[in-house]
């Protein structure tokens, strides 16, 4: 399983299924991508390879276009729900649109709370009930509601989200799954693995748990979950792939 986001200065979908390809050999049932195109979030998922899933992609014949410099990719291990095209991430709640590795262990009784309010799963994902509660909680400020959601989720996790009213903007954290960023010239990258962010800099830093990435095109920003800003520790590669 893998996760990849990239807001940059290049097309997105090419850097996201490339990042996909460098993450295969951690294993998964089913890949995605979502980005956003001529201002709305587009979402292309399937089970299978990534190759399938850069297929359809391509039989989209999606223009290249600004403004679709941004996006995230993930590749399954489903856990919670079967290997179905529906439960392929990412998962789109109202606003919320995300991607996850890991496990929410009280997705249940969340799930239960949605419901009272109307918030009804489409998939059979644990994650899902993430971006509904995200969603739920979302009412323009992002840290604030991503804050407010790890209060109430419990289990391992590495989440990359991005916001319908966000355009270029992808929110990060980690509790247990692992997540490494970078700045480079294309932009600034975020994945569960340093073998896909090499092709874009040697310079990179280990997310630190419970702790918010916000990545634009120009800079990442760590902050803590009460909103302090705080310096990554910089790391350096000298190995090639
Ligand atoms: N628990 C999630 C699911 O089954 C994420 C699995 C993963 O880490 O890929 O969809």
């Amino acid at each position: 399983c893998g996760i990849i986001g990239f807001t940059g200065y290049t097309e997105a979908k090419k850097v996201l299924i490339d990042g996909l390809t460098a993450l295969e050999y951690r294993g998964y049932d089913s890949a995605g991508i979502a980005f956003y195109q001529q201002g709305s979030i587009k979402t292309i998922k399937t089970t299978g390879k990534v190759s399938i899933l850069a297929d359809k992609v391509a039989a989209l014949k999606i223009p290249d276009e600004e403004g679709s410099s941004c996006g995230i990719g993930h590749t399954r291990w489903a856990t919670h729900g079967g290997v179905t095209d529906t439960n392929a991430h990412p998962h789109t709640a109202g606003k919320v649109t995300l991607i996850h590795n890991g496990i929410i262990e009280n997705y249940r009784e969340l799930e239960i709370r949605l419901k009272e309010e109307g918030r009804t799963p489409v998939s059979q994902t644990d994650t899902e009930i993430a971006a509904l509660l995200l969603d739920s909680l979302y009412e323009g400020d992002a840290l604030k509601a991503i804050r407010q959601a790890v209060e109430l989720i419990e289990g391992a996790y590495a989440f990359c989200i991005i916001f319908a009213d966000q355009p270029e903007v992808i929110y990060s954290l980690r509790n247990s799954s692992p997540l490494v960023a970078c700045h480079a010239k294309e932009g600034s990258i975020i994945a569960s693995d340093m073998v896909a962010l090499i092709d874009y800099s040697k310079d990179y830093f280990v997310v630190p748990e419970m702790h918010v990435v916000t990545l634009t095109k120009k800079k990442i920003t760590l902050t803590d979950l009460d909103g302090n800003q705080v310096c990554p520790r910089m790391l350096h590669v000298n190995w090639d792939m």
